[in-house]
């Protein structure tokens, strides 16, 4: 049998629209990234094709001789990259991966302590809607009203109180950074497993610009494609003696058969991370991050917690414009080209859906080559936007000039 025929012109003109708007307009949603045309291509290739339940060595189907050898390269680079002893990269999402891990250490109704999510901790850290919530007790710790950040006092007392059996950390819209050893501690203090969520962060810490929490946690779940800049994917570390749990959480308790294409692709995420390069590229990512700050501070905009540490920043709306809604402000704002998300703020007076802040990331604009300087026009242009927010043609304008300032960096040039 031939190949279809069909020329599919449809995806073809989408895949083109949004390949345009990627290289046309400003990336700044903080869990989102560019990957390589190396990872692109492996996520395209013949890997697809193929059923491997199981894991390498232990198949429930022939003819996985190659793929258990893409698979090991992955857990191989990825254990050498974070010095883990362990690694399952079968999970198909960072969702996947934390579910996995409560399935293996966890009965349905036992209690876990978690970062809240209106002080910016993930879905899968017990929201009501989600799994993790339903199944499991979730009491959640904040950040405190005086600096903004975690309140480890709390998370002590909150273990002491509650007696979780497992300890969470990590975070999807958390500026600062997070250090895992008191978390080890208030674990310890009740005889609890620690699980650090480094979905967002798991770039930084392989560039080794943030703590790397192996070794002190039990075990650590990340995404493959936020500041990894790998494939849309999720990993999980941990230590020899969790193994086997773990792995058998993700297949069978979780998923079917793994997406080795997806593991290929994860395989050459892990061999870019551990370069020179992407130390440089991490570094940036946080230099970037900072600079905007700055800029953004200097344009009338208050930052939870005063600033970053990470790649990403919190904006506090209410001091720039009391009247303007984080829901109000991302529309607009990605009218003008400049796309990032509305956020709950700490103690945020308005709801989830609204909100009175945004989040705003730089490890997308810092792959395709953004540096400080242009930091600074991203600034400019999201205070104009929002100050002329109520007169199209001055929006429509500063789209043009987003798209001059996008036009020297555009990540996929060739397509
Ligand atoms: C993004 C994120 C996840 C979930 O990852 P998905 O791949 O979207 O399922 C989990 N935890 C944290 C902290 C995250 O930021």
């Amino acid at each position: 049998m031939p190949w279809p025929t069909l020329q599919d012109e449809e995806v073809l003109r989408l895949t083109k629209a949004e390949t345009d708007r990627q290289n046309t307009a400003l990336q700044l949603i903080a869990s989102e990234n560019f990957a390589s045309p190396a990872v692109m291509t492996a996520t395209g290739s013949v890997f697809t094709n193929k059923y491997s339940e199981g894991y390498p060595g232990r198949r429930y189907y022939g003819g996985n001789q190659v793929v258990d050898q893409v698979e090991d390269l992955a857990r191989q680079r990825v254990c050498e990259l974070f010095g883990a002893e362990h690694a399952n990269v079968q999970p198909h999402s960072g969702a996947n991966a934390n579910m996995a891990v409560y399935q293996a250490l966890l009965e349905p109704g036992d209690t876990v302590l978690g970062l809240s999510l209106d002080h910016g901790g993930h879905l899968t850290h017990g929201s009501p809607v989600n799994a993790s919530g339903l199944m499991y007790n979730f009491v959640g710790y904040g950040v405190t009203e005086s600096d903004e950040r975690i309140d480890l006092d709390q998370v002590l007392a909150l273990a002491n109180e509650h007696r979780p059996k497992l300890v969470v950390t990590g975070a999807t819209a958390y500026p600062r950074t997070i250090d895992p050893e008191p978390f080890r501690k208030a674990a310890d203090s009740v005889g609890a497993l620690l699980m650090f969520d480094a979905a967002h962060i798991a770039g930084l810490i392989a560039g080794g610009v943030h703590p790397n929490p192996v070794g002190i946690a039990d075990v650590v779940t990340f995404t493959t494609h936020k500041t990894m800049r790998g494939p849309r994917g999720g990993c999980i570390l941990t230590t020899s003696d969790l193994a086997a749990a773990i792995d058998k959480a993700i297949f069978p308790g979780q998923q079917g058969g793994p997406q080795e294409h997806a593991i290929a692709a994860k395989a050459i995420g892990f061999a870019e991370s551990a370069t020179d390069e992407f130390k440089a590229y991490a570094a940036q990512v946080v230099a970037n991050a900072s600079a905007l700050a700055s800029a953004m501070g200097e344009e009338g905009f208050r930052l939870v917690s005063g600033g970053t540490d990470n790649h990403l920043l919190l904006i506090d709306l209410r001091p720039f414009d009391a009247e303007l809604t984080g829901k109000e402000a991302q529309i607009v704002l990605d009218e003008a080209g400049i796309t990032l998300n509305r956020n709950s703020i700490p103690n945020d007076p308005r709801s989830p859906f609204v909100t009175s802040g945004l989040r705003i990331g730089t490890p997308a604009v810092t792959t395709q080559g953004m540096t400080e300087p242009e930091m600074v026009e991203i600034a400019r242009l999201t205070a104009a936007t929002l100050r002329n927010r109520t007169d199209p043609s001055a929006v429509a304008n500063i789209r043009e000039e987003v798209r001059q300032l996008c036009a020297p960096f555009a990540p996929y040039p060739q397509s």
